[in-house]
């Protein structure tokens, strides 16, 4: 066990201390709604209720279950996905295009009390962790960056050190503390119902929720799109010689065609071009791409396609990762990682996505694992170095998504106690011996895989970023080794 007590997850965590990182391009708002008995889902689904003045129609409910709707634009529809999501137990992300929607959801939405709200998106949630774990240097870049939006940044750390690329009248660029760098933008707000474990009857059917978890209605306004400024975007080159790694993630908001005509392939080539500039001066410069649920399989090919290629570092769960096999063709091994979870065809499932894209690594977290895949050093005695370096990574990481999950945010480095306190989950012997079978096999020799248990919390207070909190946890700490304790 590399952590044994909290001064020894301290001392990692200095470790990251002289990491500078780069982070694009989503942050928004999130409105929290918490579902935590039978009632709190009854009263959505109260045809008398009068949320909005909206009287729900429980038929079309049930209709809309058997076809389920991709695109949501009823407060019918809504139920419908929510109850699915809620009988999966599985995390749900579904675009709101506000222009499509009837007015009585948008009636009902505009009613609907939540119990809070907070930062979200992959660049808030990861901005506000790293700078509470001091990394020198955290530049969060979101196309849009209103008060509200700057304000929800927290410059946790012993300094000051989230900022944002701000274009001067001078025409030169300054790295500007984020909370006092805001423009005249849209908020963009993401409403996400957390619900928990319990169950509950519906259509004369007893359904019982098998992990708490949360749907997300993720909004999309017109005029957010995934992309730098030409100022700020000539300026990348400079930046990337000063950080030390980035965080890519955010391409799900990327729409197929927009109002001016322009389209997603428009982006995605910007995107790519992103990676590059910020690597064209600093070849060591290691880039994660953190995936997220996409609905449109078109879109999500294009996000492998386009972006693989030109990052070091992959994290999904495992839901996407089954659906990127399915986008590149291997349907029959994506439905069996959907249907059973088997960590053998999680590994497969990874070492195609690996070698087709020669990623450097892949990192998978699951339920109740996470994992590294990576190619072996070929001398044995630094490669043993290398697997202990990234078990750390990994234990530090399911260390930091548990106080998440117990405590529902990390305030300080303190609070990593919760974590370090939670237990592995029960199958945790089984996997490890799993992996080391696997590993030993013919077919991976070149491979190391590395896996470590989730310290699963049995109520979490939220299930939100933590998927986020774990891949930059992760992420950031290989970055630090390879930077200060490099055996390679
Ligand atoms: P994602 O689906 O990308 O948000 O990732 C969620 C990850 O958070 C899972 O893969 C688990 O490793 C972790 N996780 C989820 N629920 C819990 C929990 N109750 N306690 C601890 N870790 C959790």
């Amino acid at each position: 066990m590399p952590f044994k007590n909290l001064n020894d997850v301290k001392e990692h965590c200095e470790n990251l201390e002289n990491i500078a990182i780069f982070l694009g391009y989503n942050a928004n708002v999130d409105a929290l709604k918490y579902i935590s008995n039978k009632n709190d889902l009854y009263e959505l689904l109260d045809e008398k209720n009068n949320i909005g003045d909206v009287k729900i129609d429980i038929d079309k409910v049930i209709e809309n279950m058997a076809s389920y709707p991709r695109e949501i634009k009823t407060p019918e529809e809504f139920l419908a996905r929510l109850i699915l999501a809620m009988k999966s137990g599985k995390p749900v992300e579904i675009p709101l295009i506000s222009a499509n929607l009837s007015p009585n959801f948008k009636k009902w939405l505009e009613d609907l009390k939540f119990n809070e709200k907070r930062i979200g998106g992959q660049v808030g949630i990861i901005a506000n962790l790293l700078s509470l774990l001091n990394l020198e240097k955290i530049i969060a870049y979101t196309p849009l960056l209103s008060k509200k939006q700057s304000e929800m940044f927290e410059n946790k750390g012993n300094h000051a050190n989230i900022f944002y690329p701000v274009l001067k009248k001078d025409g030169k660029v300054s790295l500007t503390n984020i909370n006092n760098a805001y423009k005249d933008d849209e908020t963009k707000i993401n409403r996400i119902f957390e619900y928990k474990e319990f169950d509950f009857e519906f259509n004369n059917e007893k359904i019982d929720i098998p992990r708490a978890n949360r749907l997300i209605l993720a909004s999309r306004p017109e005029n957010l799109r995934i992309d730098i400024s030409e100022d700020i975007k000539k300026e990348l080159p400079e930046m990337g010689k000063d950080i030390d790694c980035a965080i890519v993630s955010g391409y799900q908001s990327i729409k197929e065609k927009y109002s001016d005509g322009k389209t997603d392939e428009y982006y995605f080539k910007r995107a790519v071009e992103d990676i590059k500039l910020l690597k064209s001066k600093n070849l060591d410069l290691k880039v994660h791409l953190e995936f997220a649920s996409v609905q449109n399989p078109l879109l999500r090919k294009k996000i492998v396609e386009y972006l693989y290629p030109v990052v070091d570092c992959a994290g999904l769960d495992e839901t996407e990762i089954a659906n990127i096999l399915n986008s590149l063709g291997y349907s029959e091994l994506s439905e069996k990682i959907l249907k059973d979870s088997r960590i053998e065809d999680v590994i497969e499932a990874s070492k195609i996505v690996l070698e087709k894209y020669d990623l450097e690594m892949i990192q998978i977290h699951t339920i109740f694992y996470i994992m590294f895949i990576c190619k072996k050093i070929e001398d044995k005695a630094k490669n043993d170095i290398k697997i202990a370096q990234l078990k750390k990574s990994l234990e530090f990481a399911t260390i930091l998504a548990s106080s998440k999950a117990k405590n529902g945010l990390i305030t300080s480095i303190e609070d990593l106690k919760m974590g370090l306190d939670t237990p592995y989950n029960q199958y945790g012997d089984l996997l490890i011996d799993l992996v080391s079978n696997i590993s030993n096999s013919s077919e991976f020799t070149e491979y190391n895989i590395v896996l470590v248990p989730s310290r699963i919390v049995k109520n979490p207070k939220s299930t939100v970023g933590l998927g986020d909190t774990i891949s930059s946890g992760a992420f950031v700490s290989y970055v630090a080794d390879l930077k200060n304790n490099n055996v390679l």
